[in-house]
């Protein structure tokens, strides 16, 4: 106990011991936090289905139906009606042959790098990639080229020098988590026909908010969904539930079935997240006016804060890195936000490089105007109090 102790106490030190906040309500743009009431800016709630009636009634009824566990793992005795019809709405939405569920995106993300690639592979992944796929890349025996951050010649350059590789694989974030940027998927694709390599995206934050039909990247770029032969998401995000999915052709899927640890040694999901999902992925496809409104608010908030003289980055996802620098600064920043009623915690090495501490806002379809408003008004306050802006 003695070296876990000596590693908290650095942690403390440094100012990176990590506590728990607590919230006391659902994830909505109001949220009760530790008895206070905040405009929440740090939720992947994007759509605002988590507390949506519809959604929370589907979940319900699932449950007086088939109880509140699955019971097995799917391949004994967990497979229900609804993990089928879940599965056959993703590979609807996601224009693929096939899909298959996992309990969470980070195991999505493990089970299709450790039972797809192994010894004599070579993986090319972004260095800005989420922490799930470094864990399966770490995983798989493959070799693991990283390339510079959406750097193209970077990875043509890497893919040149691994020609002759078994097989080969990029894989992308669609949009990346802590800067809210979109993957230049078209270049990546055409890169991988030339070298024959696959391409894996991780859709977890573009599902349900980019693309005409709230597809992801692949429907953003409006590409043949065949040329990203690996598509993984998660149902915690827009479509707020809990677990994760891969879609891909039917033989990809089946193999994975026989194959993936992930799925086959795990329970499968309980019934009621099943059931919110599967109302929720009808949802985005009948209500365009989320992800319409969703993206409007982005665009809106990320000139308003670079117009008060905040480094955003622009773009037009729903994730807005506002850049502090200096880790206690952004820290002192975020504390301020708070006690002026809005929660948006820094983010912090090592989940972003020293030196670009910031506050990553992001924003829910529900957002309201008076909402946006407040948020600007914060950020101005807290801005010229800490010194962030003049
Ligand atoms: N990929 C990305 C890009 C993510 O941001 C996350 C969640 N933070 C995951 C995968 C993991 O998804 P889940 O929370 O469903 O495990």
């Amino acid at each position: 106990m003695q070296e876990f102790e000596e590693a908290l106490l650095t942690l403390r030190e440094a100012g990176r011991y990590r506590q728990l906040r607590r919230m006391e309500s659902a994830s909505a743009p109001r949220v009760q936090v530790e008895s206070r009431e905040l405009v929440m800016c740090a939720s992947n709630n994007y759509l605002g289905f988590a507390n949506d009636e519809r959604v929370i009634q589907a979940a319900c009824a699932a449950l007086q139906t088939y109880g509140t566990g699955a019971s097995g793992s799917r391949l004994i005795t967990g497979n229900s009606t609804l993990h089928e019809q879940l599965e056959a709405t993703i590979a609807r939405f996601k224009q693929t042959e096939s899909a298959i569920l996992f309990n969470t995106g980070y195991m999505a993300n493990v089970a299709a790098l450790t039972t797809l690639f192994g010894d004599g592979d070579v993986i090319f992944s972004d260095e800005l990639n989420h922490a799930s796929i470094i864990d399966g890349c770490r995983m798989s025996k493959a070799q693991v080229v990283i390339y510079r951050h959406s750097d193209m010649a970077d990875l043509q350059g890497k893919m040149e020098e691994f020609h002759h590789a078994k097989k080969k694989l990029i894989v992308t974030d669609g949009v990346f988590s802590m800067d809210g940027d979109i993957a230049p998927l078209p270049q990546i694709v055409e890169l991988a026909q030339r070298e024959q390599a696959f391409v894996m995206v991780d859709d977890a934050h573009a599902t349900g908010v980019l693309g005409a039909h709230g597809g992801g990247t692949v429907d953003y770029f409006q590409l043949d969904a065949r040329y990203v032969q690996i598509q993984v998401g998660t149902l915690s995000k827009a479509i707020s539930s809990e677990g994760g999915f891969i879609a891909g052709d039917q033989v990809l899927i089946d193999y994975l079935r026989n194959k993936a640890r992930p799925f086959i040694f795990s329970t499968a999901l309980s019934p009621g997240v099943v059931a919110a999902a599967l109302t929720a992925i009808e949802l985005i496809g009948a209500e365009a006016d989320r992800r319409n409104r969703l993206h409007r608010l982005s665009i809106q908030l990320r000139s308003a804060l670079a117009a008060r003289g905040f480094q955003v980055q622009q773009g037009e996802t729903p994730i807005i890195p506002v850049v502090i620098g200096e880790e206690r600064r952004a820290l002192a920043f975020a504390k301020r936000l708070e006690t002026l009623g809005v929660f948006a915690p820094a983010i912090r090495p090592p989940s972003v490089p020293v030196g670009s501490s910031r506050i990553r806002l992001t924003l829910m379809a529900t957002h309201s105007d008076r909402d946006l408003e407040l948020i600007l008004h914060a950020f101005e306050t807290a801005g010229k109090e800490v010194g962030v802006i003049s």
